[in-house]
Parts: structure tokens; C-alpha cells; sequence
């Protein structure tokens, strides 16, 4: 076989077979491909897609490429996973709540650069908190505990890592094949059961259209199923944060707070709805009308903050109920009207410029950093009246966000009808 012929049976719209993506993704780890004709290659498959059928073999070639978590107990295994959004802290309640059903729940998370930031730097807030645990330490505290949230010494499809370096210089990674197979080789290696996708959707999302949402959901979910794991998605909104905390230390603090039984309203809804498919999909329960009620006793009662509070500190932290954050301005509004968007792309990039997020791997962040919004879209504001507050540190940076965050808000003079959580 030749990379030169399967890239230009690519780019002229053919559909690849298994051993010609095979030989493309194994050339790519032995050195055999060069970068610059995987490059290539990947921007073929970005114009031209591929069928469900190549999609899921590339998804299988690249969790052939490294390991998979092997299984601790017999108790259905399940995971979630969203495409990334402001403010999302779904999986800190997810994973504890879900583990009160006996069910395992074995999260392997990422540290995502940019404006959404990841599950581990979240977790990270609590001091001495682990993400380094091995098979042996994650098969214990699933036996244990029922849930754990770290990233892997495990070498979980390398293919992916090398393949998404290449995307990232080469204006490749929007392709929703190549999105899907990074996303569900690394599910697949943890031998589930069950898989829920959270498809987020909006100014705060990758996916801008609900049309492009809707496309990832369906192909996340087709290769899933093909590959032998039972996939559900939904396409939630993201034109405004979830919940009102952006940032780490904030959004475990908002965390707590549902997990208490309160918090607001759209965390808890989104939480319930992905826990409730899990337990009916692993066989927990019948209905979701019964999960979801059963569920919200367990965030009511507290099992589901001792879960939690039994992970925090079985992966080496202290837990305490409220985590300290940075010195905080609040920003009141200028004009008067009904808030209409709320640029999410640029509230993420004040949390990353003010230092609570990563522009590059490796960056430092202050955990204490962040936002906590008081407005919702379609909220009547006075002028004069917060719109948000901001922690962090007295600086430059803060001065020029303390001034620029009020052109975040579009505000309008006539009525507006808030976005519902689900597509
Ligand atoms: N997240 C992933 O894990 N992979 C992609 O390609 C895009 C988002």
C-alpha cells in the first residue's frame, strides 16, 4: 500500500477500506507515514467525510493502538461524555450520584486547553487531589467507591494523541469523523456498558449550529453502536454557562451545592436527565421517570455529597464544603433592557487571561479564578444592575476585562425568550 494512493482516493470522495485506514494510523505511530502526508490525509477526510462504516474503523484501529481499563466488578460500567462547555461540572456530580445506583462509573479525563477547562483541573481546586491513579488504584476505588474521575497512566489509544497534535497545527480537528473516533476510541477503552453523549451546542460550544450538533450526536452515537457499546446523545444548549460559576474552584463550589439538593435549576436538570438514561440503559431501572425520582433523592438526602466527598478523599485530597476564591469586582450593567446573547467564547477567555485556565499545555492556572454570573438570557436588567462578578487578583489583566466584559452582554430593548436546555 502507498499513503500517496489512499490520500487520493480520499480526496477524489472514495470510501477507504479497513486496512487502508489501518495501514494510514499504524504508519502514523511507527514513523512509516510521514506527519506531513497524515496531515494531508486528514484534511482529505475533513472535506470529504467518510461513512459510518470508515468512521468506526478508524475508531477501532485507534483503540487497538494502546490499552483499555480492564473491569473490577460485575456491576454495569458507565461514563459520560460532553463536547465541552462554559460552566459544565456535570461529571463532579455525575459520577458520585450515578455510584449510589451500583453502578461503576470509571471517568478518564482530560486537562482541555482553552476556554472550557477540564474535569481534572476542577478537581484540582482541592488540594493534593490525585489524577495519576493506576488500573490497580482505579480497580480498588471502583470496587470501594463506585466512582472515580482521574486521567490515566494507562496508555489509552496514543493514536489519538498523536493524530489530534497533527489536527491542532494543520486547521483539521472541526471534521466530525475524526472528532468522533478521537472521542469514542478513548470511551471505548473503558470497557463499558452503557455511554451517554452530552452534545453541547451554541456560543459557548464547538459545535455553533444545531444542525452541526446534531450531526456529531448522530455519528458519535452510530459508531458507538457499531463498535458494540450502547450510545445515547443529546444536544444541549450552550449560548450561556451552565449553572451561574465558571472556573474551577467556583464550579466545585456550585458542584457541592447541587449535590446538596440545591444549585441551580439547569445543572440539576442536565444532571438528572444524562443519570437517568444510564440507569435505565445498565439496567438499574425500567423507566426514567422512576431514575430520575430516585436520583433526585439521592442529591436531596446527601448520599450522593458523601459519594463524593468518599472520592475526593480517597484520591488524596481534603475535602472541605466551600473552597476559597479569589478577591472578587462586580460589573453592573450600563444600559437597561432584556439580556438578548451572552458571548460565552469571550467570558471563557477572561477566565483564561486572568490565569484560571490553560492557553498552552503545561501553563500554570490559579484554581481560585473565576466568574459567577447573576443574569440569565431573557432576564430584565436595570442599569446599575450586576451582571456578573469576577475573582481574581488585582492586575492589568483584570482592569482591561473589568472594562471590556459589559460588551459580553447584548442587551435589547424588547423581550426575549431564553434558549431551552435541550435541542
Ligand atoms: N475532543 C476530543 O477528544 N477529540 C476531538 O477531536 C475533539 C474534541
Amino acid at each position: 500500500m502507498f499513503a500517496t494512493a489512499i490520500i487520493e482516493k480520499k480526496r477524489d470522495s472514495h470510501e477507504l477500506s479497513d486496512a487502508e485506514i489501518r495501514f494510514m494510523i499504524t504508519g502514523l505511530l511507527d514513523g512509516s507515514v510521514p506527519d506531513y502526508q497524515i496531515a494531508a490525509w486528514s484534511m482529505a477526510v475533513l472535506c470529504r467525510g467518510m461513512t459510518p462504516r470508515e468512521t468506526a474503523a478508524l475508531t477501532d484501529t485507534m483503540l487497538a493502538s494502546g490499552g483499555v481499563l480492564n473491569r473490577a466488578s460485575d456491576r454495569p460500567r458507565v461514563d459520560k461524555h460532553s463536547t465541552g462547555g462554559l460552566g459544565d461540572k456535570i461529571s463532579l456530580i455525575l459520577a458520585p450520584l450515578l455510584a449510589c445506583f451500583d453502578v461503576d462509573v470509571p471517568m478518564l479525563s482530560g486537562r482541555r486547553l482553552g476556554i472550557t477547562g477540564g474535569t481534572l483541573d476542577k478537581l484540582e481546586s482541592f488540594d493534593g487531589f490525585r489524577c495519576d491513579l493506576s488500573q490497580a488504584e482505579i480497580a480498588r476505588q471502583l470496587l470501594e467507591i463506585g466512582c472515580v474521575i482521574t486521567g490515566t497512566t494507562l496508555d489509552i489509544a496514543p493514536a489519538d494523541r498523536r493524530l489530534y497534535t497533527l489536527r491542532d497545527v494543520t486547521g483539521t480537528v472541526p471534521s466530525i469523523p475524526l472528532i468522533t473516533a478521537s472521542i469514542m476510541s478513548k470511551k471505548l477503552a473503558a470497557s463499558l456498558d452503557a455511554l451517554v453523549l452530552d452534545v453541547k451546542c451554541g456560543s459557548g460550544a464547538f459545535m455553533r449550529t444545531i444542525d452541526q450538533a446534531r450531526e456529531l450526536a448522530n455519528s458519535l452515537t452510530a459508531t458507538g453502536t457499531r463498535c458494540g457499546l450502547p450510545t445515547q446523545a443529546v444536544v444541549s444548549n450552550m449560548d450561556q454557562p451552565l449553572g451561574a460559576m465558571v472556573g474551577n474552584a467556583c464550579e466545585v463550589n456550585e458542584s457541592i451545592d447541587v449535590l446538596r439538593g440545591n444549585g441551580p435549576n439547569d445543572v440539576r436538570e442536565l444532571t438528572l436527565n444524562l443519570c437517568s438514561r444510564l440507569l435505565v440503559a445498565s439496567g438499574r431501572f425500567k423507566q426514567i421517570d422512576s431514575a430520575s425520582q430516585s436520583l433526585a433523592a439521592a442529591l436531596d438526602d446527601g448520599s450522593a455529597l458523601s459519594r463524593f466527598q468518599k472520592m475526593v478523599e480517597s484520591q488524596g485530597a481534603r475535602f472541605v464544603d466551600i473552597l476559597p476564591l479569589a478577591n472578587s469586582t462586580v460589573v453592573e450593567s450600563t444600559r437597561s433592557g432584556y439580556i438578548a446573547a451572552i458571548a460565552c467564547d469571550k467570558l471563557g477567555r477572561a477566565v483564561v487571561e486572568l490565569g484560571g485556565g490553560r492557553s498552552r499545555q503545561g501553563d500554570a492556572i490559579n484554581h481560585r479564578i473565576g466568574l459567577e454570573m447573576f443574569v440569565r438570557l431573557g432576564d430584565r436588567i436595570e442599569k446599575g444592575q450586576p451582571l456578573l462578578k469576577i475573582f481574581a487578583e488585582p492586575s492589568e489583566v483584570l482592569e482591561k476585562w473589568r472594562a471590556d466584559i459589559v460588551d459580553v452582554f447584548a442587551i435589547s430593548e424588547s423581550r426575549i425568550v431564553p434558549p431551552p436546555l435541550f435541542h
